[in-house]
């Protein structure tokens, strides 16, 4: 019989677990949820929707907070620890201790997500807030309160989601073998069962489609979503997308931004992806050589879970910076995400 030794720890690790909240519980809100379920590190203690939110100081139960969203609408509804709400989120600051949020909320209009993050900055909270944007102009837009975030107190981690995010750090650190990178080439694959389980997700997709933008693809409705999925067999081919993957390579002084590029297909009928996810990246090295990295996803990982696993490493990562006083707005390609047990 082997006896193994006892794992070691930093001895900053914290003792108590950090408190967590999700903003939004659509696809993402809610599979994050089940992700932070059984960690021991963080215990999940907030969440908002559209019309209310939830809150329990010893940790929300997954199970009760996704049946309530589905079968009334809205977490407020939650009881014990509910409140509906028009004005959620704002309640929920106000009223909650909370270390740090994963903003798993839509973007639409393409300026929500900094119009959220100036309301964490107007109420005073101080703490880490970690989002999955995908536009280069929505993290442009949050560039610009970088001088406001590092004044508040706020340690804000954008584009930590898969891609951004797991793609783009992976770029990061592959970069590492070259004197020069030429080209960072992301194709995603991603398959889901129902395009409902991530509204924001497929409008968002869509808005980047030959003849439509950000505003077109909001104003459509359910119905005008579904009519479109048909006449595409439920799959979503897009090209040189507007993603922020570039811009954040260029800030952490990789290679220009347009040196990279973002494709992919979405399946709306189908949880298979349709092709694996991976990212290229050519570059020259010291010697000379032109070579190619490739980093490939595992087909078996959900979008999900490609999402919510980095944007909770990227969140610990975040905490232990809060903790060391430094404050304002770094990127996934320039911190590792530290691994949350
Ligand atoms: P969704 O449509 O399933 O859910 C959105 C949730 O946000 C709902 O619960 C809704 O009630 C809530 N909400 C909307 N407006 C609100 C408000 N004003 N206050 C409080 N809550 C509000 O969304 P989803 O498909 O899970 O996508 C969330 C975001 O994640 C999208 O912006 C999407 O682009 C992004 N995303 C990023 C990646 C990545 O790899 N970076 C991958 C997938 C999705």
């Amino acid at each position: 019989m082997t006896t193994s030794k006892p794992a070691i720890a930093r001895q900053d690790t914290p003792q108590t677990p950090l408190r967590v909240g999700v903003l939004g519980f659509g696809g993402l809100g809610q599979a994050a949820a089940r992700v932070l379920a059984p960690k021991a590190e963080m215990t999940w203690v907030a969440a908002a929707d559209k019309k209310g939110f939830a809150y329990h100081p010893d940790g929300l139960n997954p199970d009760a907070c996704i049946t309530t969203y589905h079968q009334q609408g809205s977490l407020g509804y939650l009881d014990p620890g509910g409140t509906l709400s028009t004005d959620s989120i704002a309640e929920l600051i106000q009223r909650s201790p909370v270390d740090g949020y994963f903003l798993a909320l839509p973007n639409l209009p393409n300026t929500f997500m900094a119009s959220v993050v100036r309301q964490f900055i107007a109420s005073g909270w101080r703490g880490v807030l970690v989002d999955a944007l995908k536009r280069t102009s929505a993290v442009e837009q949050l560039l610009e309160l970088q001088a406001e975030l590092a004044d508040a107190g706020i340690t804000y981690m954008t584009g930590c989601g898969a891609t951004p995010g797991l793609l783009t750090a992976a770029a990061s650190l592959a970069a590492q073998s070259y004197a020069e990178v030429h080209q960072v080439k992301i194709t995603f694959g991603v398959g889901i069962a129902n395009w409902e389980a991530y509204r924001a997700t497929i409008r968002e997709d869509i808005a980047h489609m030959p003849g439509y933008n950000v505003d077109s693809a909001m104003a459509m409705s359910d119905e005008e979503v579904a009519a479109l999925l048909d006449r595409t067999e439920g799959k979503l081919t897009l090209e040189n997308m507007e993603h922020a993957d570039d811009i954040m390579l260029e800030l952490a002084g990789i290679c220009a931004r347009d040196r990279v590029s973002v494709g992919g297909v979405v399946d709306t009928r189908n949880p298979q992806k349709p092709l694996s996810t991976h990212v290229n990246i050519t570059g020259r090295t010291f010697e000379g050589k032109i070579s190619t990295h490739t980093f490939t996803l595992g087909d078996e990982t959900s979008m999900a879970a490609n999402v919510c696993g980095p944007a909770f490493g990227y969140l610990k990562a975040g905490i232990r910076l809060h903790q060391r006083g430094f404050y304002g707005l770094l990127t996934s390609a320039e911190v590792m995400p530290l691994f949350v047990k």
